[in-house]
């Protein structure tokens, strides 16, 4: 058996290690201290938001972001179908109403044609404007946040922008997280950079993060006792990752390039062959390029389907997988409403996420591209 090549495996720089030892010789193995505050005071300043909290999961940043405002039962937010779970599930969460809207062809998310009319829709029925907008960058390529956040202003409703997959992508210069009222990241195994386990809200509002960082240590109240006047949760990445996470940070950059450069070496090889196309994006942005995606159109390329490739890799031991299901065709979310065009179900349906990580050798990504081209050839 060949060795097997993974979608996106954690990459540990060695530096993380000094941080953790740091940590267990000053004997701080709790949800604070200085790795928490540091890695912290590194997220603002790589994302140019003035504030950030280090938390459990990019989840929970999405909850404490719906919970700051104020999304209460029976609440509306929109939300990218196209994406993953967890951009949805806090919604369920507050046991508000998730209302999902489809993406446009130009960057595979939120289609802002369809946001503003799915707010007016909204208006119409309820008589009361959606509590907040949930979009997402997928695979780190820039939504069109120009014209989303212009109509979010019109409508006066916040923006949480799901940064999870895209830390390292900028738009017109200025690096995605730092768009919405909030940002959120997450430093979950298979992203750009790792924690083990982790997330951050980030936030120019210092009211915001100073609660965040309150109701994710379970909502204490200032008293020598312990004493609570809200429900807290317990959300605070513990200090131990987030020394992890100031080692990772020595090399995001390297790890945005080496990203890119996978992305760029699957275009020379591959996209030439008919019916393939890569995920595009539009003028001024610069994307990390997390997941190179595809789409393989059987009609162009002689009736060749996107399983068909992916079994091929399987078959070769190499992992790679069909695009994000959207949320309006899942199960758990079936009932909501879905504001559509057609777009993320044919991605869902021909698109294809290959090896990406960026502790990938040329060997490893030489084999990948020769498993595609054999299914070609055939
Ligand atoms: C990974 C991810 C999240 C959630 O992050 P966790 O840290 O795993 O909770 C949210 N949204 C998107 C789009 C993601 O890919």
């Amino acid at each position: 058996m060949k060795n097997k090549i993974w979608l996106s495996s954690p990459h540990m720089s060695g530096e993380e290690l000094n941080y953790i030892h740091e940590a267990f010789d000053t004997n701080w193995i709790a949800p604070l201290g200085p790795n928490v505050n540091n890695f912290e005071t590194d997220l603002a300043y790589y994302t140019g938001v003035k504030h950030c909290a280090a938390l459990t999961s990019g989840t929970a940043a999405i909850h404490l972001a719906l919970i700051m405002l104020g999304v209460k039962p029976g609440d509306e937010v929109i939300c990218q179908s196209f994406t993953f779970s967890a951009s949805a599930n806090p919604i369920a969460y507050q046991k508000a109403v998730p209302v999902f809207i489809d993406s446009e062809k130009d960057t595979w998310n939120m289609d802002p044609l369809l946001l503003e009319k799915t707010i007016k829709a909204r208006k119409k029925e309820k008589g009361k404007s959606v509590k907040a907008i949930v979009i997402v960058h997928l695979y780190g390529i820039p939504a069109k946040i120009d014209e989303i956040i212009e109509i979010a202003n019109k409508y006066d409703i916040p923006i949480i922008e799901d940064a999870a997959e895209a830390l390292g992508s900028e738009y017109n210069g200025k690096k995605l997280g730092s768009f919405g009222e909030f940002g959120i990241l997450s430093f979950n195994g298979n992203k750009i950079i790792t924690t083990s386990g982790g997330g951050a809200l980030l936030s120019n509002n210092k009211e915001y993060i100073e609660k965040a960082r309150n109701l994710s240590t379970q909502a204490r109240d200032e008293a020598p006792h312990y004493q609570h006047s809200q429900i807290g949760y317990n959300y605070r990445m513990s200090n131990v990752l987030a020394g992890i996470g100031r080692g990772q940070m020595k090399v995001l950059d390297e790890r945005v390039n080496q990203k890119r450069e996978i992305f760029e070496y699957y275009k020379k090889e591959i996209a030439d062959l008919p019916g393939i196309e890569f995920q595009p994006e539009i003028e001024g942005s610069f994307s990390n390029r997390w997941l190179t995606c595809i789409t393989v159109d059987p009609d162009k390329s002689g009736g060749i389907t996107r399983e068909d490739i992916r079994l091929a890799l399987l078959e070769d031991n190499i992992e790679s997988r069909p695009l994000w299901k959207p949320m309006h065709m899942q199960p758990v979310f079936e009932k909501y409403s879905f504001y559509g065009n057609g777009t993320c179900e044919e991605l869902f349906k021909d698109g294809l996420c290959l090896p990406s990580g960026s502790n990938l050798t040329e060997e490893d990504l030489e084999r990948v591209v020769g498993v595609i081209k054999g299914v070609f050839r055939k």
